[in-house]
């Protein structure tokens, strides 16, 4: 039986008085022990902050991206032992806008994720295509070599501690939703992917789904058999509306 999880990607958005306001109203909505994993991945300078403000409560911690490297002059970067330290669990690796905007490539992608688990990091794993490799008939063969390039480095055994997280590009952000079926579809094939390496992991590996969750359509995407749960951009910066999607995993 895989637990759902639900993660808040608060992206680049927040200040320290929003985001100790945004907790406060989110833990006080919360129910003492809920029936689903959540966790917030807030911008790294709040990291610290964040960890201090959940310390008693259920709600784990992950940050949005990592160094590929452990240690050493990499300027700008944080690494999964730095993140470890400020009592990070989780980590996002291969988001869709890291690779848009980043350039963050498949090959960099499956560093990272070797990365977060040397660290003893959580990696949730983004994939998805574009709206044009979805018009195209790629989404197979897009999303399919976007986990291979990590399965190829790090073998399916792997995926015991890491999540992944299946995101249509075209629905991040946008307000468009896949429909429960089109998520559905694409989830039963990244198990099915991973099953032809080990077909235990792929039963207990956690598969959520990203892109516009909404409290409004939570409960019927999460309804779906390969379907554990979401990663939330927008909606998770509302207190209230982030509470009824956790509930709806639950
Ligand atoms: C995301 O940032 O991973 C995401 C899914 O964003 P949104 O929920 O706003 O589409």
């Amino acid at each position: 039986m895989r637990k759902p999880l639900v993660a808040g990607n608060w992206k680049m958005h927040g200040t320290r008085s929003e985001n100790a306001s945004l907790l406060t109203q989110l833990l006080d909505r919360l129910p003492e022990a809920p029936a689903a994993d959540l966790m917030v991945c807030p911008p790294f300078v709040y990291l610290q902050e964040i960890s201090r403000l959940l310390k008693d409560s259920d709600v784990g911690l992950g940050a949005q991206s990592l160094c590929a490297e452990p240690v050493g002059a990499f300027k700008g970067e944080v690494s999964g032992a730095m993140l470890r330290d400020v009592g990070c669990n989780y980590v996002l690796v291969g988001h869709s806008e890291r690779r848009q905007f980043y350039g963050e490539n498949d090959a960099l992608v499956a560093r990272k994720f070797v990365a977060a688990q040397a660290a003893g990091l959580v990696p949730v794993l983004c994939v998805g295509e574009t709206l044009d490799e979805r018009e195209g008939g790629r989404t197979t063969e897009v999303v399919t070599r976007q986990l291979d390039a990590v399965l190829g480095v790090s073998g399916a055994g792997a995926l015991h501690s890491a999540v992944i997280a299946y995101e249509p590009v075209w629905a991040i952000g946008t307000g468009r939703t896949a429909t429960p079926e089109q998520a559905q579809e694409v989830h039963a094939m990244i198990r099915a992917r991973v099953a032809l390496a080990d077909a235990r992991i792929a039963g207990e590996v956690r598969i959520l789904y990203g892109g516009s969750v909404k409290a409004s359509n939570a409960r019927e995407l999460f309804a779906m058999p390969d379907i554990d749960g979401g990663l939330v951009g927008g909606a998770s910066l509302k207190a209230d509306e982030f509470a009824q999607i956790c509930a709806a995993a639950g």
